[in-house]
């Protein structure tokens, strides 16, 4: 049989681009989870996905309901589930101010992290009962969350501090927007979410491998820099930033490239190992890389965990 393989946030970018590159190859059926239907249909129209190869399904992170609604209607479609891909994300680096999930979390880890973590843990089970030859579930970290790399260290950085603030509900009024208790700063919020997906997808795999057979894995797939995740970034640094990218760092890498990078992460027969945290050098050979202490360190890894279990309602 075909694959099943979840993919959120696969209405554009390099959620979309990886939806295209598993469907062509015949071996995938591609659930799309999107917040908004009609925009998916026309971003798998306008790449040519074939009707066959695709369902797309509502998914909306920024609310604990939605997603708790959508783990209920794949499980009714009786689908098995073979890999979920943790994709989507917001990046909302010139904000003044925070917005708000429908729980009254700060937009950013709320969605990129809690939204996911509670996907992960739902459909945890599922994965679990695949009999596909290997199961997998992936979640897209980034460099920017990295404090051992260059990009990691251009301010503000990632810091989860003691993580007073998303142990308080990131709520804005009884804690602060952001997890170390700071002032809000949306650049930052995104790269503190990015560190928590590096660190669920470890912790899951401490907890969770051996019981499951799951492989756990993220990934860096370079940047990116024309998708919409800088939609919301001043217009002088959206003409400037794929130039950078891809003259100075030489850190650029094309939608389709990256798709064809993570499509890699979901399908590769190689890429089976579990805890990994993959790149890819300049010859586009895949690579474990090493993540920063903050983003490897255990305890962290258990109490952002722990904290987060109960603010999903697990715990
Ligand atoms: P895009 O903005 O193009 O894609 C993000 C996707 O997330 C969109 O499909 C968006 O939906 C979806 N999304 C946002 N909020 C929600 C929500 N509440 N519920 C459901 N879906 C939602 O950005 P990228 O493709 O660049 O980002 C994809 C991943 O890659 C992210 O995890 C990002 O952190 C990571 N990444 C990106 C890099 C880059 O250079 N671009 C580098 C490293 C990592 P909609 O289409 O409706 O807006």
């Amino acid at each position: 049989r075909k694959g099943n393989v979840i993919i959120t946030g696969a209405s554009s970018g390099l959620g979309l681009a990886t939806a295209k590159a598993l469907s062509e190859t015949g071996e995938w059926h591609v659930i799309m989870a999107c917040r908004n239907f009609l925009k998916a249909e026309r971003a798998a129209k306008s790449v040519g996905m074939a009707k066959e190869n695709y369902t797309i399904m509502h998914l909306d992170l920024a609310s604990l309901d939605s997603v708790r609604q959508f783990v209920d209607s794949y499980k009714k479609s009786g689908r098995p589930l073979d890999v979920l891909v943790c994709n989507a994300a917001v990046y909302l680096p010139t904000a003044k101010e925070p917005t708000y999930t429908a729980e009254g979390f700060e937009l950013s880890v709320g969605t990129n992290h809690l939204g996911h973590f509670l996907l992960a843990r739902l459909l945890l089970d599922d994965l679990k009962e695949s009999d596909y030859p290997s199961k997998r579930l992936i979640i897209v970290g980034s460099i920017t969350g990295n404090t051992n790399t260059l990009a990691g260290n251009v301010p503000p950085k990632a810091n989860l501090g003691d993580l007073r603030g998303l142990a308080g509900g990131l709520n804005g009024v009884a804690s602060s927007p952001m997890i170390d208790g700071g002032e809000f700063d949306g650049a930052k919020a995104y790269k503190d979410s990015k560190v928590c997906n590096m660190l669920t997808m470890q912790e899951f795999h401490r907890r969770y491998h051996e019981e499951t057979g799951v492989t756990f894995a993220s990934l860096y797939p370079g940047c990116i820099a024309e998708t919409g995740l800088f939609r919301e970034h001043i217009p002088l640094f959206r003409l400037l930033f794929p130039p950078f990218q891809k003259y100075i760092t030489k850190g650029y890498v094309s939608e389709e490239e990256a798709g064809l990078r993570l499509a890699q992460v979901v399908s590769d027969p190689s890429l089976t190992k579990s805890g990994v945290y993959w790149s890819w050098n300049k010859n586009s050979a895949s690579f474990e890389n090493q993540l920063s202490e903050e983003a490897s360190d255990p305890e962290k890894a258990r109490k952002v965990w722990e904290v987060s279990e109960k603010l999903v309602g697990l715990a």
